[in-house]
């Protein structure tokens, strides 16, 4: 069986819905001429799920010359799980939860958060910010819901992608602290500008047979500093989505970022720097491969900011 994903692509027109195949090549599908975006295929998932089961994927027009955005470029709302691999707790310096922890939860802003597979991030202060990289397997609700039981999460997920959760560190803890409650800035450390990549396509469930039997990798400048498994997480993924929809009702198109292995920089004092590269990597589902670069002056957010091409 091919893999494949649903990637958005651009060229000199709109954005376009086309594949991306898992050796890396991009596909033009006429099916998929039906969707002005993949958030507006993602929308309606149940009704799409059979013309994409139907799909030639082989017999598909290659693409060249285009390039590759964020699959979904406005997705609802991205909430992100914390503390949720449990090599990463002991790097941390924190103890294991007891068996009753329940999924700790912060959100980004997304349209400004998200960027594509192959965008530059932007740093601004880096002896600051102290700019961290976080791999993470990204969720993709399909079909929305409220108080979803995890016997039926897995039902509501569309599909997966690669994410990168940048944190800055240096914004985390805050010197001055009226009370306990605001000791963690989550605001300054994990909403800032470009600090999601996600990509390169959003992989259908059903072409991903287990995802907590992923490999996840993640390289700074080519030195692997992330290599854990999916299998890792303490809260799996029904159980992420069950208690996101406790909360909040999940829509079509809300992405669920489920946490990060042990590896970061943060672990052992290290943050990046402009001109750093990072390459994240989940199997199955592809790579991003983001640049740092100083963010002063302030860069507009523009599509055509992509620089890096696909290895
Ligand atoms: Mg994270």
């Amino acid at each position: 069986m091919t893999t494949w994903s649903l990637v958005t692509i651009v060229d000199d027109g709109e954005p376009f819905v086309a594949i991306r195949v898992s050796d890396g090549s991009l596909r033009e599908v006429p099916t998929l001429k039906r969707w002005a975006s993949l958030t507006e295929l993602v929308d309606g998932w149940p009704a799409a799920v059979e013309a994409l089961r139907a799909m030639d994927v082989e017999g598909a027009a290659p693409l060249v010359g285009v390039r590759l955005l964020a699959p979904l470029r406005y997705p609802r709302k991205v909430i992100c799980a914390g503390v949720n691999y449990r090599r990463h707790i002991v790097e941390m310096g924190i103890e294991a939860p007891a068996e009753d922890w329940t999924p700790f939860f912060f959100l980004k802003p997304p349209t400004t958060t998200v960027i594509g597979p192959y965008d530059d991030v932007p740093v601004d202060g880096p002896e600051a910010a102290q700019l961290d990289w976080e791999a993470e397997l990204a969720v993709v609700i399909g079909v929305g819901g409220r108080d979803i039981p995890p016997a039926q999460a897995l039902a509501h997920v569309a599909g997966y992608c690669v994410a990168n959760d940048i944190t800055a560190r240096g914004y985390h803890r805050r010197a001055i602290v009226p009370a306990d409650a605001f000791r963690y800035d989550w605001f300054a450390s994990k909403a800032r500008d470009g600090s999601l990549p996600l990509g390169p396509g959003l992989t259908p469930a059903w072409l991903v047979p287990d995802p907590q039997d992923l490999r996840i990798r993640l390289w700074v400048n080519d030195e692997l500093q992330q290599d854990g498994s999916t299998a890792d997480m303490i809260c799996d993924i029904p159980t992420l989505v069950a208690a996101a929809s406790q909360a909040v009702t999940l829509e079509p198109g809300d992405v669920i970022s489920t946490g990060t292995p042990a590896g970061v920089g943060a672990g052992r004092g290290a943050s990046l720097r402009p001109g750093d590269v990072v390459r994240t990597e989940i199997e199955q589902l592809g790579v991003l491969v983001n640049r740092i670069v100083a963010a002063n002056p302030p860069r507009p957010r523009t599509p055509s900011r992509s620089r890096l091409e696909e290895p």
